[in-house]
């Protein structure tokens, strides 16, 4: 029986999400932008599910617009801010997603934006002390910085960034990628000014996304043709896509506690199974603190052993599919630059267990001992 715990890589689609989106992919056909009947119905798809969407984010459905994911989203959100909003420093840190770091490197190189990495403390944790250092520097300020990390887990608190970007009057957008869906965001206090999520996390369809904007704040049309996503984002809109992005959400939505309290149920006994099971193991950046980390990310570092080097081909092999390093990378054999900048040893095997509703407790057990039976500990 194979067992997926590559959850923050991606998810399998909830069959009653693929229900909800395959009308759109038969009978229900129109284009949005057409005026007769069989537009309309498309349009009416599309803008139900932005309603839903912000419904659930507590904003208004003017402040959402759909993309093809996080990527784009983050892309978006940081470009834009500094071609409209007149930013010229970013503040972020060096363990968030590409998307993230490889557009700050581009607006660098191609506009002089100044980007300014914040501490962090030796498990990757922000230092907020230093963050409201940073903003208090007479820019034109974006704070972007990710709710919670993708390899190792670790919670951002938006809360306590909120208020640093209130009081310095900066800007503040969350990669909230890896926890909508899975943790309650609500946006309705207006301190959040930019926000990217991803379908695929939480269990919708690959490719589709969306991105929150607060009111008032200006951003770029970020893809220049039709008047699509009210002429930000031109395009024929992924119907299907959208409609399948707001019911994954809606279902996610719906049982969000009791989905939290379950992975945090799998994630606390896989913490404790492996430390009875595995001499020396340990835990990266702040994954086993159960309260400082999304409960959907374990990020276990094993002892140096000759066996680590075929350890996830062996684990694949008996069924079991986890990652080695963040869920981009996945697969692949280039190190891991948030692993790198936490200073882990590289003799340590790295091995990224990530749950979802589905997940059970006899997987993890099986997965801990299949993990104990190939290391022969
Ligand atoms: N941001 C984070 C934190 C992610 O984990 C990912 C994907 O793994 C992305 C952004 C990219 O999202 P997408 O795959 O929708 O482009």
């Amino acid at each position: 029986m194979a067992i997926y715990l590559d959850n923050a890589a991606t998810t399998q689609l909830d069959p009653r999400v693929l229900e909800a989106m395959l009308p759109y992919l038969s009978d229900s056909y129109g284009n949005p932008s057409s005026t007769h009947s069989h537009g309309r119905a498309a349009r009416n798809a599309v803008e139900t599910a932005r309603k839903t969407v912000a419904e659930i984010l507590n904003v208004s459905a003017g402040e959402i617009y759909f993309t093809s994911g996080g990527t784009e989203a983050d892309n978006t959100f940081m470009r834009g801010a500094v071609s409209e909003s007149g930013v010229d420093h970013i503040i972020t840190s060096k363990i968030e997603h590409p998307a993230i770091l490889q557009t700050a490197e581009y607006l660098e190189s191609a506009f002089g934006t100044k980007i300014s990495y914040v501490n962090l403390d030796s498990k990757g944790g922000i230092d907020y002390l230093n963050l409201a250092e940073l903003a208090s520097k007479d820019h034109n300020t974006l704070i972007t910085l990710m709710h919670a990390n993708n390899e190792i887990g670790n919670l951002l608190d938006l809360q306590r960034v909120s208020g640093i970007a209130a009081h310095e009057n900066v800007l503040f957008h969350t990669d909230a990628v890896q926890t909508i869906g899975h943790m309650p965001i609500d946006l309705s206090n207006g301190e959040i000014h930019g926000l990217s999520a991803s379908a695929h996390k939480f269990h919708g369809p690959k490719g589709h996304g969306f991105m929150f904007v607060k009111k008032g704040i200006k951003i770029e049309q970020f893809i220049k043709g039709g008047s699509q996503e009210r002429s930000m984002r031109g395009g024929t809109e992924s119907v299907h896509g959208i409609v399948g992005t707001a019911e994954a959400l809606r279902i996610a939505n719906e049982s969000i506690e009791e989905n939290y309290q379950h992975l945090t149920e799998l994630k606390s006994r896989m913490i404790s199974l492996l430390i009875e099971a595995i001499p020396g193991v340990q835990f990266n950046g702040y994954s086993a603190d159960i309260d400082q980390s999304n409960s959907k990310v374990l990020s276990v570092s094993l002892p140096p052993s000759e066996k680590n080097d075929l350890l996830l081909f062996t684990l694949d092999l008996n069924g079991i599919s986890a990652s080695g390093g963040s869920a981009c990378a996945s697969g692949s054999t280039v190190g891991s630059h948030v692993l790198t900048e936490l200073g882990v040893d590289p003799a340590r095997q790295a091995i990224r267990f990530s749950f979802c509703k589905n997940n059970t407790l006899a997987e993890i057990e099986q997965t801990v001992g299949k993990l104990k039976e190939i290391l022969d500990v």
